[in-house]
């Protein structure tokens, strides 16, 4: 390891790691030096959702929380290994030896367990996870550059596969780092053919039955591919800002839409972290509300509780003034993240939307039950409406009836439909009103 060099041009000030122009002369060394036989494996590292703690807990918090990082590293790798900080919160690893893929499987998924433990700093209790990517030489690369590209292929595999884990590199990765790009320019023409169509799904009163809302679900008619899920182009449309418009467009839609239907009946919008960090979002909705007319108390707005990681002094205020304007807001699946109470505490929400996953596993799992119980319950003393979602059968709205749950949503309703059967799916004969 180059150590003691001090905090000179080729160290990061901040770790006193090497950075990423002495790594690249590392790399091309020890790529001299492999014998025949010897194989050498490059590990890219990037921290899971960095940007988050930088932008909630300060920079301070967020280099301490970088320094630590890179003590753990240090102190998992072998004698003979490199490790280099590359940039921000990106850190790489050089291993070299006779059988490397066994070695550098073994030390992925070390570095995934050692990094992922919580960090103590300040008053924060911190955890943070870890992706990352692997290649070989000589089999993935003779020269730093391609070694470095390909690692960086398998780590963006690692992230889009749910991050907090390793993966090799594998020939194909660069066509689908393609078939990203392809889906990239697609998206954005899409926007310009108007290929994008918003769906409702009816959100029913548990004890009277009556639908009282719809929620705006997006979809994608794409001319070849058919009807496309959100799930396969939001993700790409948060990374590239092209949410921003497509979140304008499902507003507007959506309000629009909502203004034709009886008063009774809202009108709920998901809303992506990323509308978040635009300065447009309080016009887009306040424009969204007068060009329709729909009145503010008729629109809800649904966000996650990733939302609130985010420079959360901003976007309190930023939610606070929604609600000021008499928009309402729900946090939507509830019960996946980190699901802190001390959330329920920092805005008052309107409506807590219950994930799909506890639902489904309503009748067959107990601390599913109690999980919703609480919840219900929680929602109860705090005058929080609850909805929950995927509600597919009979019986799971029984349960839900039975615990006092406010609102529900699911197949056993609808399915989300476009907005021409709207009138259709509030005809439909309303559910028992008791057990
Ligand atoms: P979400 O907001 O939690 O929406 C509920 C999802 O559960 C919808 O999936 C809906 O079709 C599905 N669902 C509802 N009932 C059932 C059920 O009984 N069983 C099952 N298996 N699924 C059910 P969808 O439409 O594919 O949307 C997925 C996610 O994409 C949404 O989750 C939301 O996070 C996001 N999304 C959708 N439209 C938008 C949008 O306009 N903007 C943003 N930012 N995100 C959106
Ligand atoms: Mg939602
Ligand atoms: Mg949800």
């Amino acid at each position: 390891m180059a150590g003691g060099a001090g905090q000179d041009l080729a160290h990061g000030a901040l770790t006193s790691l090497p950075n990423r122009v002495l790594f690249h002369e590392q790399l091309e060394q020890g790529l001299r030096q492999t014998r025949s036989g010897d194989q050498l494996a490059v590990l890219c590292l990037d921290l899971d959702h960095f940007k988050d703690i930088n932008d909630s807990l300060g920079h301070p918090v967020g280099d301490a929380l970088l320094k630590e990082v890179g003590r753990r590293l240090e102190a998992t790798v072998g004698e003979q290994d490199t490790v280099a900080r590359l940039g921000g919160d990106e850190f790489a690893v050089v291993q070299t030896g006779r059988s490397e893929e066994i070695a550098a499987r073994s030390l992925a998924g070390r570095l995934v367990e050692v990094i992922s433990a919580p960090y103590q700093i300040d008053d924060h209790q911190i955890v943070i996870g870890v992706s990352i990517g692997i290649s070989l030489s000589p089999q993935d690369g003779s020269n730093p550059d391609e070694l470095l590209k390909n690692a960086d292929l398998a780590l963006y595999r690692a992230k889009a596969d749910g991050r907090g884990t390793y993966r090799f590199f594998e020939t194909g990765m660069d066509a689908r780092a393609q078939a990203r790009r392809l889906l990239e320019m697609d998206l954005r023409a899409a926007l310009q053919r108007d290929e994008f169509q918003v769906y409702y799904q009816p959100i029913r009163e548990v004890a009277s039955g009556r639908v009282v809302a719809f929620e705006a679900l997006l979809r994608w008619n794409h001319p070849q591919r058919g009807l496309i899920a959100p799930i396969s182009f939001i993700p790409l449309a948060e990374e590239t800002g092209l949410i921003v418009h497509l979140g304008e467009f499902v507003l507007r839609s959506a309000c629009t839409d909502a203004a034709t239907w009886p008063d009774d009946v809202d009108v709920a919008v998901n809303l992506s972290p990323v509308q978040f960090k635009s300065p447009n979002l309080i016009a887009s909705v306040t424009e969204a509300l007068a060009a329709s007319g729909l009145g503010a108390r008729r629109l809800e707005l649904e966000i996650t509780e990733s939302v609130l990681l985010q420079n959360s002094e901003a976007t309190l205020t930023t939610l606070h003034e929604l609600r000021a304007m008499g928009v309402r807001i729900s946090l939507d699946d509830f019960g996946t993240g980190y699901s802190s109470l001390s959330y329920l505490r920092s805005f008052p929400f309107d409506k807590i939307k219950i994930d799909r996953s506890f639902v489904s596993e309503l009748a067959t799992r107990e601390d599913s039950m109690a999980i919703i119980r609480a919840v219900t319950g929680l929602g109860r003393s705090l005058g929080i409406v609850t909805t929950a979602e995927g509600v597919e059968n009979d019986a799971q709205l029984e349960l839900l009836r039975r615990e006092g749950c406010t609102q529900a949503q699911g197949y056993l309703f609808s399915k989300p439909r476009p907005a021409s059967d709207v009138a259709m799916m509030l005809e439909r004969p309303r559910l028992r009103a008791s057990a």
